[in-house]
């Protein structure tokens, strides 16, 4: 077996990113500025959305975004189990209560069909999660939204590059949230993007990321600049360094490649475990769409073996195969249990991939060796477990 340890994910960062940041350093300027500016105006260029505000992660964009709505104390927002507990967690923060809506089975995206049932008079947004990179089926969730005056917010922080029905994620008419963290499509080191086409939302987002100032630091110093500002609300620190957009700027115009070796890899894993009886593997939506692959998550058939999902992982850690684990479902989590609690068996798919996912190793790097050394690895631990 490998000798070198191989890790689910490790970003692709080349002379490019790491001369322009040297760039930024050696500029005497660091953070938010010229090439904040730059990337944000790429980024919403690719996406195809009006306006993007860049921040210091998807979670500040997915916190200010649900301030900038004025929910009230009390309302509802659904969204899925299936996710990041940030997601779910930030509605908490917000004072606002998650309310969950269980999975499909084979993509592992919300059950637009379940979400009727879930909606009341304090229903007020519906988040959905592009899991892995596969977009929700919008249609009838913009039809819900539409029907009963709903915000949509999608979590897009696997979604840079998704396509739905021939659209980007990020041009629908809605709030996308994207992730820029190391793990995802591309990456700042950290950072996240809001998109919409809701120019009031994108500046109140643009205010509460930087103090409530009303006008940019950055501007400020500038030659034409002048010094002066104005704090018209309470605001955050949530903005992104120009170190990071460094990265960003030459991260985007590699993204369709990105995604395009992702997919191969996908699809190798896909042939390769296709009669693998102890997998279960992820699903193709049945819509037209571009998946972005950020996640390939198959399921662990654990009746069929002595070991369960941990056990799995472990076996494969030892031979040299890292795996990540996106996701324990949010309610099985501590928090949740204790003050969210679900009633049992009412999300029945979420529970079962909960105890089964795992993410193998993906992401553009990886050599076609390494996907064989997977799949190898991954025959090694059912052969050696299976009942
Ligand atoms: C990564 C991730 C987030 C949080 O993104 P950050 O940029 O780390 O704040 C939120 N939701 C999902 C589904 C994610 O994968």
């Amino acid at each position: 077996m490998r000798s070198e340890f191989l890790p689910f994910s490790t970003p692709t960062i080349e002379d490019a990113e790491i001369n322009e940041v040297v760039d930024s350093l050696k500029s005497g300027w660091i953070t938010t500025g010229p090439k904040v500016k730059r990337f944000e105006e790429e980024f919403r260029a690719y996406v195809g959305a009006p306006f993007a505000v860049s921040l210091s992660s998807a979670t500040a964009g997915l916190h200010l975004t649900l301030l900038a709505l004025k929910f009230r104390e009390g309302d509802e927002v659904i969204t899925t189990p299936m996710t990041f507990a940030s997601t779910v967690s930030i509605c908490v923060l917000c004072g606002l209560k998650p309310v969950l809506v269980d999975i499909e089975p084979g993509t592992l995206n919300i059950d637009a069909g379940k979400i009727r049932e879930k909606i009341t008079p304090r229903t007020r947004a519906i988040i959905p999660v592009h899991f892995a990179g596969q977009s929700c089926d919008m249609d009838p969730i913009f039809d819900l939204a539409r029907e009963f005056n709903l915000t949509v917010i999608e979590d897009a922080a696997h979604a840079a590059g998704t396509e739905y029905k021939g659209r980007k994620i990020g041009s629908l008419d809605s709030i996308s949230i994207f992730s820029f963290h190391p793990n995802k499509n591309i990456t700042t080191g950290e950072g996240g993007m809001v998109c919409t086409a809701d120019e009031a939302i994108a500046e109140e987002v643009s205010l509460l990321k930087f103090h409530g100032m009303s006008r940019e630091a950055w501007k400020r110093f500038a030659v034409s600049g002048t010094p002066g500002y104005d704090i018209v609300l309470p605001g955050f620190k949530y903005n992104m360094m120009d170190i990071q957009a460094a990265l960003g700027i030459h991260q985007l115009p590699k993204l369709d490649g990105f995604i395009d070796r992702r997919t191969e890899i996908a699809h190798f894993y896909n042939q390769e475990l296709a009669d693998v009886a102890e997998l279960s593997l992820p699903a193709y939506a049945p819509y037209s769409q571009r998946h972005a692959w950020h996640l390939y998550t198959p399921l662990v058939k654990i009746e069929r073996l002595s070991i369960d999902r941990d056990g799995f992982m472990a076996q494969l850690k030892e031979l040299n195969i890292g795996t990540g684990l996106h996701y324990k479902a949010v309610h099985r989590h501590a928090w949740y249990q204790a003050n969210l609690p679900q009633p049992e068996n009412s999300l029945p798919n979420a529970d079962y991939a909960s105890d089964r996912i795992l993410s193998l190793p993906l992401f553009p790097k990886m050599t076609q060796e390494d996907a064989r050394d997977v799949v190898e690895a991954v025959k090694i631990v059912i052969a050696r477990n299976r009942k």
